[in-house]
């Protein structure tokens, strides 16, 4: 093979803040702040910070390789961490608050994390485990002097806004070697211990300009961008890299994730697209409603995390005129795999008929190669029925976890595809259609059960709020599924007028064996439903007896 004849110049995440800072320096980052009020600067005066922040990195020891930790909302001062932590060649651990304390210790642990940078917000969560934290040597406050505490039991805590206003702006970034690793993500899977993945400067590279190449048009003409997706889930599916390097405004939300507290942001700032997970929608549904209209600019909504119901989707088309794009994709996979991508004749179909396109998990991303493995073993044809469990390969794909041999080996097949856990079909068109999660499936005999087609079904019954379908035992079927409803404000849905509308909608052996209501479901840590705390909450659960019949 002959060798190109191009410079080798690494591709490092450093590059990105300086670019938006030279290109596009007045473009804004907009915060609402933990502390109150709303933040804003532009992208050079963001690069002047990190500088600072840089230089006050390397003072405090932090070297290449180490582990700097982050406890924080989406604000100012955490895009300034990702940024100088990796600029200097060390690793930006976002670690997810809403855990419980005993799983950030382990994952502090298990990172080796040499410091602790937080919000406000975090100061007695931290003071808690501080004393298990066995690595940590550096403790810093996300706030400046005035909301310093009057005394603490950190050893030593930091002031961010003091620490920085010591130090110098410049700073010229180290260049290295474009795998080093840049970021460091725990996923919590539904079992065993919270898993590491480790993104390289090139992975993170490679993942910002595949999204950016599939979907240009999300980026387009400046977007005011806001993710509700957390900084600490996943990258923030990369957008803390895609709005800098396009010129996008990047619009931080803070602490408060509410219907109301959205609604408000993204009228003020004139957000025109927000990004985030299926629950978060709803609640901003509800304040569309409440107001009687949406915030002004709003047109387009990503939403990914988990499936995204048919229902969620027609309303914002038909009542709020609000695009939907739909992603698939995994913290392994840095995140995102597949995407609503229409074809130009899909494009020209009304939009009430591509949102049921965009109700299918999208086609692959550039970058993301995609297999079907069939419980025989065999590659699943693209029929759009035969399903198997999803295998995806990438440059923005993990080789592997953190430190953790035993876990990767259970998830990489022999090829080097990295074995996702989803159970999904793909249709002749390339649409990518997830079935479950393997461990949601309702096994009823031999059929398996789709709980998210039965919840999808169920939330176009009116009066539902939301609503999970879990698989309970069953002597005779071994599993049954079993419809957890919430009701929405004001409405009382009957069990009887449910299971009428999901007659009409899924097959006799699909419909749930029962329906209980209850105030909320259980939620994970990223916002998803948790189905695991479903499950055992219903574990004894007694199906009626006409069960399976
Ligand atoms: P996480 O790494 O926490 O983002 O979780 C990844 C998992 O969330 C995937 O393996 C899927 O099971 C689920 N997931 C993510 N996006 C979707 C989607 N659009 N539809 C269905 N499931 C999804």
């Amino acid at each position: 093979m002959m060798r190109g004849m191009m410079m080798d110049r690494p591709m490092l995440v450093s590059s990105v803040i300086d670019y938006a800072a030279e290109v596009f320096p007045q473009v804004e980052v907009v915060s609402n702040t933990v502390e109150g009020g709303i933040h804003r600067y532009g992208y050079a005066q963001a690069r002047e910070r990190i500088g600072r922040l840089a230089n006050a990195l390397v003072g405090l020891g932090v070297k290449p390789g180490d582990r700097v930790a982050t406890l924080a909302w989406n604000g100012y001062r955490h895009f300034e961490l990702y940024f100088a932590i990796a600029g200097i060649g060390a690793v930006c651990h976002t670690i997810n608050p809403r855990l419980f304390p005993e799983q950030i210790t382990y994952i502090a642990n298990h990172a080796e994390d040499t410091a602790l940078f937080f919000d406000l917000t975090f100061l007695p969560l931290v003071e808690k485990v501080a004393p298990t934290l066995k690595t940590i040597k550096t403790y810093a406050l996300l706030t400046d002097r005035a909301h310093m505490p009057a005394s603490s039991t950190l050893p030593g805590l930091l002031c961010y806004e003091g620490l920085l206003s010591e130090m110098d702006a410049a700073f010229t970034w180290p260049e290295f070697d474009e795998n080093a690793a840049c970021a460091l993500c725990y996923t919590s899977g539904t079992t065993g211990e919270p898993k590491g993945v480790l993104y390289s400067n090139r992975s993170m590279m490679m993942h910002t300009f595949c999204l950016i190449a599939s979907r240009p048009d999300l980026f387009a003409y400046n977007k005011r961008i806001l993710p509700v997706v957390p900084l600490f889930h996943a990258n923030a599916w990369s957008l803390p890299y895609v709005t800098p390097v396009t010129g996008c405004p990047f619009i931080l939300p803070g602490a408060k994730l509410d219907g109301a507290t959205l609604w408000e942001l993204m009228e003020n700032e004139g957000v025109d697209a927000g990004w985030g997970v299926p629950t978060v929608w709803l609640g901003l549904i509800d304040e569309f409603k409440k107001r009687g209209r949406k915030p002004k600019n709003l047109k387009q909504i990503l939403s990914g995390g988990s499936a995204v119901p048919q229902a969620m989707i027609d309303t914002l088309t038909r009542d709020w005129d609000i695009e939907v794009t739909h992603g698939w994709g995994m913290t392994e996979m840095s995140p995102i795999g597949t995407i609503t991508l229409f074809r130009p004749d899909e494009q020209k179909l009304q939009p009430l008929e591509r949102a049921k396109l965009s109700a299918l998990q999208g086609r692959r991303m550039f970058g993301v190669d995609l297999k079907i493995v069939t419980e025989k073993g065999e590659i699943a044809p693209r029929d759009g029925e035969t399903s198997g469990e999803l295998f995806v390969r990438g440059p923005a794909v993990t080789s592997g976890y953190y430190n953790n041999a035993e876990a990767t080996k259970k998830q990489m097949d022999a090829e080097g595809w990295f074995g996702t856990g989803d159970v999904a079909k793909v249709t002749p068109d390339g649409w990518l259609v997830i079935v479950d999660r393997t461990k949601d499936l309702v096994k009823s005999g031999g059929e398996w059960i789709s709980s998210i087609d039965v919840e999808n079904a169920a939330l176009a019954v009116k009066g539902i709020a939301n609503c999970a379908v879990i698989g309970v035992p069953h002597p005779k079927w071994n599993e049954r599924p079993l419809l957890v409803v919430v009701k929405a404000p004001g409405a009382e849905p009957t069990k009887q007028e449910i299971m009428d509308v999901l007659g009409s909608k899924i097959a006799k052996w699909q419909m749930p064996d029962d329906v209980v209501f209850v105030d909320a479901l259980p939620m994970t840590a990223t916002g998803k439903i948790s189905k695991k705390d479903l499950r055992s909450k219903f574990a004894d659960f007694k199906l009626p007896d006409m069960a399976g019949g």
